[in-house]
C-alpha cells in the first residue's frame, strides 16, 4: 500500500518531537512561525547524509533518524546553544513504511530528549538523502567560536575518541573483536551522543570550541587556523574506550582516535585561570571532559608520545606538524 506525501507527512512528522510554546505554526502551514525571544542570537546549522556514503544502507532506520538530527545537535553543542526547532527535507526512494517508522522513532525520541520542536519540512521521491536544519538559541554575544584559542590555553576533550571509526570498520569486517565490544562500537558509530549540555556548560569560560566530526587532528587543526596557533597534543591523554583498546590494539586506537570521523565529540580550549571552574562543571556531565594538551604561539601540532618524547610523524600522521 503506498502512501501519499500527505500521509507520510501526517503520520510521522505531524506533532514530531518535543511541543514548545515557542512555536506559532508547525508543521501543516506554508511556512513554521516561530518566535525568537528578544535579546536572543539564533545558531542555524544543516546537515546532509546520503544513503551509503553518510551511513552504510543496512543501518537501522531508528539509528539513521536518531543521528540524522545527532550531527546537528552536536554543532549547536559546540557553539553553546540551546537546541529549539528543527526542519526536515527526506528524499526517499519508496514510501516504506517500516523504514519511516523506525526513522520518525529514532528522530522524535532524541529530539524530545533535547527539547527540540519538528516544525517543517520537504518530503520528496528520489535517492534517500536526508537534509536536517536545526535551530538554537543562545544569550546575544555568547556563542562560542572556532577562533579565539591563545598559546598557553589548555585543550581538553569530551567522552572518548576513535569509537565511532571502528565501529564503521566493524560494519565493514575490517575489524573484529569480542560480541559485546563490536556491539558498543557499532552503538558509537550509529547513535552518537551530542555533547549539549557540555556545549552550555562552557559558555563563559571556553576560548574556542569546535564538535570532532572529522578526527581530532583535522578538527583541532581548523581551531588553530582560526586562532593562529599551534598545539603540543599528548597521546597519553587522549581518552581511548576500553572496546577499542582490546578490539584494536593501543596503537591503532589511538590513530583512530586522532583521525577517525564520526565522534561527535567537543574539543575547547579555556586559559588556565578558568581550568579549576571548568573541570568543576563538567565533572557531572555526561562524557565529563579530558585534558589533552595546550595551545603553542609556534603553528602546526606536536604530539608528545605516550613515553614523554616527541616522535617525527610518520605514515598517515604527516599533518601533525606545520612544515615539516
Ligand atoms: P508546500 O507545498 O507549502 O511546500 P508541503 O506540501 O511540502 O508544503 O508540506 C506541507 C507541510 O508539511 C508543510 O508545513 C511542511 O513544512 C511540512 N512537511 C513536509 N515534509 C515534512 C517533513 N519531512 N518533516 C516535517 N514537516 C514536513
Ligand atoms: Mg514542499
Amino acid at each position: 500500500m503506498a502512501l501519499t506525501e500527505f500521509a507520510i507527512i501526517d503520520r510521522f512528522f505531524r506533532e514530531q518531537g518535543a511541543r514548545r510554546d515557542d512555536v506559532v505554526a508547525g508543521v501543516g502551514d506554508d511556512c513554521a512561525l516561530l518566535s525568537v525571544p528578544a535579546g536572543a542570537e539564533l545558531a542555524v546549522t544543516v546537515d546532509t547524509l546520503v544513503g551509503g556514503r553518510h551511513f552504510p544502507e543496512q543501518t537501522e532506520p531508528e539509528a539513521v533518524g536518531h543521528k540524522s538530527l545527532a550531527v546537528s545537535l552536536s554543532d549547536l553543542a559546540a557553539v553553546g546553544a540551546d537546541p529549539a526547532w528543527a526542519t526536515l527535507a527526506l528524499s526517499l526512494p519508496e514510501p516504506d513504511e517500516q523504514w519511516l517508522a523506525g526513522f520518525a522513532a529514532g528522530l522524535g525520541a532524541l529530539a524530545r530528549a533535547h527539547g527540540v520542536a519538528l516544525v517543517g519540512g520537504d518530503t520528496v521521491r528520489g535517492p534517500r538523502v536526508i537534509t536536517l536544519q536545526l535551530h538554537g538559541l543562545l544569550p546575544a554575544g555568547q556563542a562560542l567560536r572556532r577562533q579565539g584559542a591563545r598559546p598557553g590555553d589548555r585543550i581538553y576533550v569530551t567522552g572518548t575518541l576513535g569509537d565511532a571509526g571502528a565501529g564503521l570498520a566493524v560494519v565493514e569486517g575490517r575489524l573484529t573483536g569480542d560480541t559485546a565490544d563490536c556491539e558498543w562500537l557499532r552503538e558509537r558509530l550509529d547513535r552518537p551522543q551530542p555533547r549539549v549540555a557540555t556545549g552550555r556548560a562552557l559558555r563563559g569560560l571556553a576560548s574556542a570550541a569546535i564538535d570532532i566530526s572529522d578526527g581530532l587532528l583535522a578538527d583541532l587543526g581548523h581551531l588553530l587556523a582560526a586562532a593562529g596557533c599551534g598545539a603540543e597534543l599528548r597521546a597519553a591523554g587522549v581518552p581511548l574506550s576500553e572496546p577499542l583498546r582490546r578490539c584494536a590494539g593501543e596503537r591503532e586506537a589511538l590513530r583512530l582516535a586522532l583521525t577517525a570521523g564520526d565522534d561527535y565529540e567537543l574539543c575547547f580550549t579555556v586559559p588556565p585561570e578558568r581550568q579549576a571552574a571548568l573541570e568543576r562543571r563538567c565533572a557531572t556531565l555526561p562524557g565529563g571532559c579530558r585534558l589533552v594538551g595546550r595551545i603553542t604561539a609556534e603553528t602546526g601540532v606536536r604530539m608528545v608520545a605516550v613515553d614523554g618524547t616527541v616522535p617525527r610523524p610518520e605514515g598517515g600522521w604527516d599533518h601533525f606538524a606545520g612544515g615539516d
